[in-house]
């Protein structure tokens, strides 16, 4: 069963969702060396040290990116999101003008409390899955696919050393 905008897409829009929502996993070639990185992130972020935050980000997202052959993709961790109407957004992904440059936001808009380590690791899993739908997959357009939220399940959990768990639901994000 397709989201519900999937109605509004063009044809060709829905060939590209479906491309999306079949790719249920991605194989990290080497996810064990990167661990030690998500390691670091979790301290780095527990310190509440933005600094630390966004050059582990960078070395994780470039050894994603050469892992994957794929170009690599700037990273920037700014302090709090400004509030306003997306403020349950941490992370966003820019693809022009190149490189592509993805965004993230250390602290939650509300309340400023840095965001807990498995939701930000998992934002930067998705704004790099949408690098990923570019440049690895090569869509013309990238989508939120029940696919696409298994990918960003299934690269966690490799960052993680966690084995898949069955039945994960897709999230909104
Ligand atoms: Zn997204």
């Amino acid at each position: 069963m397709p989201f519900p905008y999937y109605a509004r897409l063009s044809a060709r829009q829905k060939e590209i969702y479906r491309a999306s929502d079949a790719i249920v996993a991605v194989e990290l070639p080497g996810a064990e060396a990167l661990r030690p990185l998500a390691e670091e992130l979790e301290r780095a972020l527990a310190a509440a040290d933005r600094r630390a935050v966004e050059a582990t980000c960078r070395r994780l997202a470039s050894g994603i990116c050469a892992a994957l052959g794929v170009p690599p993709v700037k990273v920037r961790v700014r302090a709090a999101r400004p509030s306003g109407p997306h403020e349950e957004l941490h992370g966003l992904y820019e693809p022009e003008p190149p490189p592509a440059q993805i965004t993230l936001w250390m602290r939650t808009a509300a309340k400023r409390r840095v965001v807990a380590f498995r939701s930000f690791l998992r934002t930067l899993v998705h704004e790099l899955l949408h690098h990923l739908d570019y440049e690895l997959y090569r869509f013309a357009e990238t989508f939120h696919t029940e696919g696409f939220f298994q990918r960003e399940s299934s690269l966690v959990q490799q960052l993680l050393g966690e084995r898949p768990r069955r039945g994960g639901r897709a999230r909104a994000g």
